[in-house]
């Protein structure tokens, strides 16, 4: 008989796994010696969603080589403990690395939008339309950035340490995901960063720049922001304010 473990993914985990795999212990065959991470990203888990790995009642990290009859269970990255969690937590053995302090991000060639909204609220974010996964992977190991995909494939590199699958399709809601999965709402800056290019911007006097604005912005606003770098004008116009006003209904809750 081949020989098996059983295994079962919490919370948001189950987004990645097939209807009748969700929620529930299911059994996996072990046809080779594997360390545990290799064998949860063989059944379509990034290793970057993972946080706490408990083998037969004890927390093991990525290497435990998994053995025959292992009972498993995953847990993602949360803000607490798993209910019923029964291991005291200095025993437990947490897979994610330290938040980065300062959390920056590189966005791959799908995620166009949603760079701009993280810029327009002032979030350092790299997003280049062509750059392919061995890039992407490398500018986010290299540059310590947070790599923001919809790619679990590109999640699964070995090099990369901080990453998140965006679960929305919606950019206004992939905004909303980002800011609430990295605790981002104490941190917005907004107008501090070029949507364009992700040069740091600064205010500038209207009388400056007069001569490049259209006739109705010049005439309905008067606070203006220009790009160190490529030299664009911002203004808090109707897009800002829509995204504002998402914004602070999400954050004050229901
Ligand atoms: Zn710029």
């Amino acid at each position: 008989m081949p020989q098996q473990i059983t295994i079962r993914f919490y919370e948001e985990l189950n987004d990645f796994l097939a209807q009748d795999q969700c929620e529930t212990d299911f059994n996996v065959e072990l046809k080779k010696a594997r360390s545990v991470k290799d064998l949860i990203e063989s059944i379509g888990i990034p290793h970057t969603e993972i946080d706490l790995i408990i083998v037969n009642g004890e927390s093991v990290d990525f290497n435990y080589q998994v053995q025959p009859d292992d009972h498993i269970s995953v847990y993602p990255v949360s803000n607490s403990l798993p209910e019923g969690m029964v291991i005291m937590p200095s025993l437990l053995q947490h897979c994610q690395p330290q938040p980065l302090y300062k959390p920056r991000f590189v966005l791959d060639v799908h995620l166009g939008r949603l760079a701009a909204y993280l810029r327009m609220l002032g979030f350092d974010t790299l997003y280049k339309n062509d750059c392919d996964d061995p890039a992407l992977a490398e500018i986010s190991a290299g540059e310590h950035r947070i790599l923001l995909t919809c790619d679990r494939l590109l999640l699964m590199r070995k090099q990369v340490t901080h990453g998140y699958f965006v679960r929305n399709r919606q950019p206004q809601q992939q905004l909303l995901e980002i800011l609430s999965r990295f605790h981002l709402y104490d941190n917005l800056k907004p107008f501090t960063r070029c949507m364009h290019c992700n040069g740091k911007t600064q205010p500038v006097e209207k009388q400056a720049i007069e001569t490049q604005l259209l006739p109705k912005t010049k005439k309905y606003y008067n606070e203006f922001f220009q790009c160190d770098s490529c030299k664009k004008i911002y203004w808090k116009g109707s897009h800002y304010l829509k995204m504002q006003e998402m914004i602070s209904s999400v954050n004050k809750g229901p």
